[in-house]
């Protein structure tokens, strides 16, 4: 009689398996080796509780199915562990938390994507079609040209929605890729949670398994050193067996205040992408869009005030939009222009009171958290070139957002009108050649604009 060795029906197995089950849960066969047989027993092994008791939960019984139709005989699968690490360590909170990870994703949502965010509902411009091809392409390729990629621009320009785009399109069209979206927040308290409980390897399983790695948001990073560390081998990991980082990030790279050198390296690597605001009539055609989305129509009239009003932050747009709808099914009103002016009027103000509004004050404050350096030293007489650059900033916002004239600015700093005048052509002769200065002063006027409301 020939005896089939069990060790080559257990690899078909496993070739099987790879191909109709979900990469959520073969994610686990990975970590489980042949250990030998006995008769109908296969002994496996592994080295946690965690991969255990995963494997027994999601791949034990589809394996023992596939194995049986190989052999025509019933095998049972006997899973061991094999280094002591675990068994000690392996309770079984550590094992539930792994759970409750692998079961969001085996739920059919495997990742926490927002299926809201696609391509086809993202409005291209002329400023935006670079952003918008290269994340197309990045679905569509992902891992073989511009990788890494960086997205970076103001608040409300649709950074978050082109990266969960790509995520969306990949999940769609090859489940298979274990697509892994976080937010720089999540990375960093998931990292945290897991120094906690002295379980990185859980952690390092999440993130270095990525087919495609999403994360958004980088600079909250900003003087995260441990954590910064963590995401730079992460990166190494994945760039090294070409999967695909896509990163996003409210400024450029080399404006990001608190980060190792060797982990900027790492971002500016790849493709940089700036998003900037849309025009006007891409404006308009996105709250059209939103409209038919909502199923509510609305007046060109009231759109193009919104447009014209609201033109750096496509949030903003959104959100008006929903206030007026909300508005107009509550009192059973229509929306005409002059309903739209008085519901909108917090957010759209008649340009000379709502300027005012923003105090120089606000400005500088803002201007000086993301320089990294006291408000005092932007008042004061420093002339080191970080603060002369937050000075010769915080002065040229002043005079673009406020009404106050040079005059009035140079009371607040202490110079002269013509130290003002001087600071505000340098940043403007500056920003129409430096492409990154230009996406910084946007990022700061909208989040200045937008915290003053
Ligand atoms: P960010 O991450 O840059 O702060 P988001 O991606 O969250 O901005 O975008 C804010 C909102 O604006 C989202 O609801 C998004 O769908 C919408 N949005 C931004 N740009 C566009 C666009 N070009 N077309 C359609 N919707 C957009
Ligand atoms: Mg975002």
């Amino acid at each position: 009689m020939i005896v089939v060795m069990l060790e080559n029906t257990w690899y078909k197995a496993l070739e099987e398996l790879g191909s109709s089950m979900p990469q959520s849960s073969t994610l686990w066969l990975d970590y489980v080796s042949y250990a030998g047989e006995d008769g109908d027993t296969l002994h496996l092994t592994c080295d946690s509780v965690m991969v255990r008791t995963n494997f027994e939960k999601y791949c034990k019984s589809e394996l023992e199915r596939v194995m049986e139709e190989l052999t025509g005989r019933r095998i049972n699968l006997d899973i061991n562990i094999t280094t002591d690490e675990m068994i000690e360590g392996g309770d079984d909170d550590e094992a539930q938390e792994v759970e409750t990870y692998h079961d969001n994703r085996a739920s059919g949502r495997r990742s926490l994507l927002n299926p809201a965010y696609t391509f086809d509902n993202f409005i291209p411009c002329e400023n935006t079609l670079f952003a918008y091809n290269a994340a197309k392409a990045i679905a569509m390729h992902p891992g073989v040209s511009y990788n890494p990629c960086l997205i970076y621009g103001g608040v409300g320009l649709g950074k978050t929605h082109l990266l969960e785009s790509i995520g969306n399109y990949i999940e769609k069209e090859d489940p298979r890729k274990n697509v892994v979206y976080v937010t720089a927040e999540t990375f960093t308290n998931d990292y945290i949670q897991s120094l906690t409980d002295k379980n990185t390897s859980q952690f390092r399983i999440k993130y270095r398994k990525a087919d495609v790695l999403l994360v958004d948001d980088i600079h909250f990073f900003e003087k995260k050193i441990s954590t910064q560390e963590e995401l730079f081998h992460t990166f190494n990991d994945l760039y090294e067996t070409n999967k695909q980082i896509v990163f996003t990030c409210d400024r450029p790279i080399s404006e990001l205040k608190g980060f190792t050198d060797r982990l900027k390296s790492r971002f500016s690597r790849g493709l940089n992408i700036n998003l900037t605001a849309p025009d006007y009539e891409t404006r308009v055609a996105i709250l059209k869009r939103k409209c038919d989305d909502k199923g509510v129509r609305i007046y060109d009239s009231v759109l193009n005030y919104i447009a014209e009003n609201i033109k750096t932050n496509v949030r903003d747009l959104e959100g008006s939009l929903t206030t007026l709808i909300a508005y107009s099914n509550l009192i059973g009103s229509k929306i005409t222009l002059e309903v739209a002016q008085e519901q909108l009027k917090n957010i759209i103000a008649a340009p000379m009171a709502g300027e005012q509004d923003i105090s120089i004050g606000s400005i500088v404050k803002e201007v000086s958290s993301y320089y990294n350096v006291e408000v005092s030293e932007i008042k004061g007489k420093k002339r080191t070139a970080i603060i002369k650059d937050a000075r010769n900033t915080a002065i040229y916002l002043t005079r673009k957002i406020t009404q106050y004239s040079t005059t009035e600015i140079g009371t607040y700093f202490d110079r002269d009108h013509s130290t003002i005048t001087h600071s505000i052509d340098k940043v403007e002769k500056e920003r129409k050649t430096n492409a990154e200065l230009a996406s910084a002063l946007d990022a700061l006027e909208t989040s200045i604009r937008s915290k003053s409301r």
